[in-house]
């Protein structure tokens, strides 16, 4: 039999953005009883699920509940809207925008990439993996569109890879001026719960998002949420699916069951969260996120090391992205950090990998949490040799003694 022995003393310092530690109230709501997910009790567990999800959608529209990953939510998205040969317009932030695209070319899907096109004088080779979603390139693809072949504006709201975050209002607007129907997509797999959305207001048809991030859930739920016109579209869309068909699940849902079997734990681990969400309500739990985002990044500049999102107008509330200097494997730190003081950092993905190293600050975390990280990553950083301007400990120690 494999032995497992990583739980060592105290807590796991889980600071990758996603998946997020879990609060203990959630914990002890999974270990609840598993349930009859036929039987009179669990219409009011679905139901719950199902509201409170559009709650923190902000949407009136159905929500989709998947026993999957997110990366399933992502291909139910275009499964359910759009046929083989369909020309989709994607827009390459980073790595998780990459991994949308290799899915909906496997999935038969013609797709045209956009991506940043300006120049970075820091770092040239991965200039287009450090901003936001430049609207203005999306209007001028569209306005070329004169046929509308373009089905689906695919973004992603929340850039788990990098640390940046796109201003999917201007992405609306820019397909609005452009006067296109196409359906506009966001994968808000981390953003949602800790970041700004708002589904109905922004005109998204259809929202992807995933239980492990910023919902503070372990992995295993994903969700699709839905427009008029993405169920309007999913009456004539030709691509094969039936797992991941919304109308059977949207039928049997008013009842508040599925039509095959819902992961039940985590389904009242999501009914805690939804209570945790509008106990503390949404304003706050932004403005928390971003207080603890800018403590974070106190450090970071203390330190003398670049951030990964080059545009300040859009840093990520849920994660900072670290660059680590030229010849120095970023890797090779966040190995030492994990094996040193038990703190997991995420890694750089993509053509960004051994190049920086992700600090999530999302889940259940506070202002200590986070100092103890940014201590564990300093003495990582300076175990490792790097040479740091300064203490990002006490930057952050600075930062978050002030304030609420
Ligand atoms: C995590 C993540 C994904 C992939 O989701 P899985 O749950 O790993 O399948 C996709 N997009 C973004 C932005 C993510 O953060």
């Amino acid at each position: 039999m494999i032995k497992l022995n990583f739980h060592p003393t105290g807590r796991h310092f889980l600071q990758i953005p996603g998946p997020s530690p879990v609060p203990d109230r959630v914990l002890r709501a999974i270990s609840l009883p598993t349930i009859d997910h036929r039987g009179p009790e669990f219409a009011g567990l679905g139901r719950k699920a199902i509201e409170g999800m559009q709650t923190i959608f902000k949407t009136k529209q159905p929500v989709i509940i998947y026993p999957a990953s997110g990366t399933g939510a992502w291909e139910a998205a275009l499964a359910n809207t759009l046929s083989p040969g369909d020309h989709v317009l994607m827009y390459e932030t980073g790595h998780f925008a990459f991994l949308w695209d290799r899915l909906a070319t496997r999935l038969g899907l013609k797709t045209e990439v956009l991506a940043f096109q300006g120049h970075d004088d820091q770092f040239p080779d991965f200039a287009s993996w450090r901003r936001g979603v430049q609207a203005n390139q999306i209007h001028d693809r569209l306005v070329q569109d004169r046929e509308h072949s373009i089905k689906a504006v695919c973004v992603v709201h929340n850039e788990t890879s990098t640390g940046v975050t796109s201003d999917i209002v201007a992405v609306r607007k820019a397909m609005d001026d452009a006067k296109h129907p196409a359906l506009l997509m966001v994968d808000t797999i981390s953003g949602l719960g800790s970041a700004d959305y708002r589904h109905d207001e922004w005109g998204i048809d259809v929202s992807i998002s995933a239980s492990q991030k910023g919902l503070m859930l372990p992995p295993g739920l994903s969700f699709n949420a839905l427009s008029v016109r993405a169920l309007e579209a999913s009456k004539t869309a030709k691509l094969p699916r039936s797992f991941w068909a919304w109308d059977e699940v949207i039928d049997i849902n008013k009842g508040g069951y599925w039509p095959s079997t819902p992961n039940t734990n985590l389904l009242y681990g999501l009914s805690e969260a939804i209570d945790m969400f509008a106990e503390e309500g949404f304003d706050n739990i932004l403005a928390r996120h971003q207080r603890w985002a800018a403590g974070v990044r106190a450090a970071v500049n203390a330190w003398g090391l670049p951030i990964q999102c080059a545009d300040p107008s859009v840093y990520s509330p849920i994660l900072t992205g670290v660059i680590t200097p030229v010849g120095v494997d970023a890797d090779e730190i966040r190995k030492l950090i994990h094996r040193r003081f038990d703190l997991s950092l995420g890694t750089g993905l993509g053509k960004v990998k051994g190049r920086m190293f992700r600090i999530g600050h999302l889940g259940d975390s506070n202002d200590l949490t986070l100092l103890a990280t940014l201590a564990g990553v300093e003495m990582g950083l300076k175990l490792s040799g790097v040479k740091l301007a300064g203490s990002g400990v006490q930057a952050g120690m600075d930062y978050f003694s002030h304030g609420a």
